[in-house]
């Protein structure tokens, strides 16, 4: 067997090795046809059929309701977060809640056409006061009369604080689930558009999901770029220009593999298993720390300080060493993180709670 290690990486993270075991199968000749699956035209009948495969396995896995069109589209959600006021902006005003980096990396695309006088954003409320600990509850936001959206950030994948529920507010809301997407059980029509790059729950970088309510379309800037234009995407089933075909195809291997598991609901309540051992660890050590507030503690990611950072260093070193890898946490907030996506096994969270109690024992 291949010697697969532990990995918490936050992104490109760890794949299911039985996905790279298949996809190593299919890699030289592809369903007997002496092709690579990369090699093949996207316009081809074989290639389509992996695609539309992809998508069914996605509204199932999701309970994605037919009134929401599905695109799978390049540039990250980076680029999302520059299309979604071309798309929905319309001259209109959009509001953002601001709960760590990524979110408020989105409002300052949105900012650039508010510049432009091509609309408003308005910042309902931020979390900056608690360091992104906590999310300011939603009595003190300020949410604006007929928002064109509400955008905010399920999972801040650096910070470690996740919103399990979609807050209730009139507007369409609009989320990135990038570090979250297919990690337990989400009601998907309470949201005007969900979107997520792949490289974390669903396969390699290079291709991003997006959701979206039909009715949300076809209120684009003339101007959009063609590419970032969800209605005409929607109508090109994705394939305006050449998408990221192999890891289209790979997000498919990774739908199956998630079926096989029993689903969203069954993987969810691993990963609440996996979450709950980790944070019990930190919580029942004065030599670990996690300052997020409990009910936005995320599931996803697990930042920890150790109280003595001098030995930051040590912990990398020894946790490498005892094959554990990727622990060391974002340079906004120091420490470690420990990244525990649905690739990521129970019994691998365990080997990290096993070391976390060792290494306390040693250095304490
Ligand atoms: N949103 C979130 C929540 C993320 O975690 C990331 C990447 N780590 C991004 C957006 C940006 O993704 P990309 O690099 O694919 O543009």
């Amino acid at each position: 067997a291949p010697n697969r290690v532990p990995n918490f990486s936050a992104g490109p993270a760890t794949i299911p090795t039985a996905v790279l075991s298949r996809a190593q199968d299919e890699l030289l000749d592809w369903q007997g046809s002496g092709m690579s699956v990369m090699e093949v035209s996207h316009r081809s009948k074989e290639y389509i059929a992996i695609t539309e495969k992809a998508e069914a396995k996605l509204r199932s896995l999701m309970d994605i309701p037919d009134n929401y069109k599905v695109l799978f589209l390049q540039g990250g959600a980076s680029l999302q977060f520059s299309a979604i006021p071309l798309n929905l902006l319309n001259s209109g005003r959009a509001d953002y809640l601001t709960t760590g980096a990524w979110s408020g990396k989105a409002i300052k695309e949105a900012d650039r056409y508010a510049k432009l006088g091509l609309g408003e954003t308005n910042v309902v409320a931020t979390g900056k006061e608690s360091n992104f600990t906590d999310v300011p509850d939603q009595s003190e936001w300020q949410l604006s009369e007929n928002a064109a959206y509400f955008h905010y950030c399920a999972n801040e994948t650096i910070h470690g604080l996740q919103i399990f529920e979609p807050p209730a507010v009139d507007a369409p809301i609009i989320v990135d689930m990038s570090s979250c997407i297919l990690s337990q059980p989400i009601d998907v029509s309470k949201f005007g558009m969900i979107y997520a790059g792949a490289q974390k729950n669903i396969g390699p970088a290079g291709l991003i999901i997006v959701i979206i309510r039909e009715d949300l379309l076809g209120q684009v800037s003339e101007w959009c770029p063609l590419l970032m234009n969800y209605e005409h995407q929607a109508e090109k089933e994705s394939m305006s220009n050449t998408p990221a075909t192999y890891s289209w195809y790979l997000a498919g291997l990774v739908f199956d593999w998630l079926e096989e598991q029993g689903g969203v609901a069954a993987i969810g309540k691993i990963n609440q298993q996996k979450a709950d051992l980790l944070y019990k660890t930190i919580d029942d050590s004065d030599f670990y720390n996690n300052p997020v507030a409990i009910k936005h503690r995320s599931i996803m990611n697990v930042p920890f300080t150790l109280a003595d950072s001098s030995l930051d260093k040590v912990f990398l070193e020894e946790s490498a060493a005892a094959g554990l890898m990727n622990l060391k946490g974002h340079r906004d907030v120091g420490g470690m993180r420990a990244s525990i996506y649905n690739a990521v096994s129970l019994d691998w969270v365990q080997q990290l709670v096993d070391f976390m109690i060792a290494f306390e024992k040693k250095h304490a």
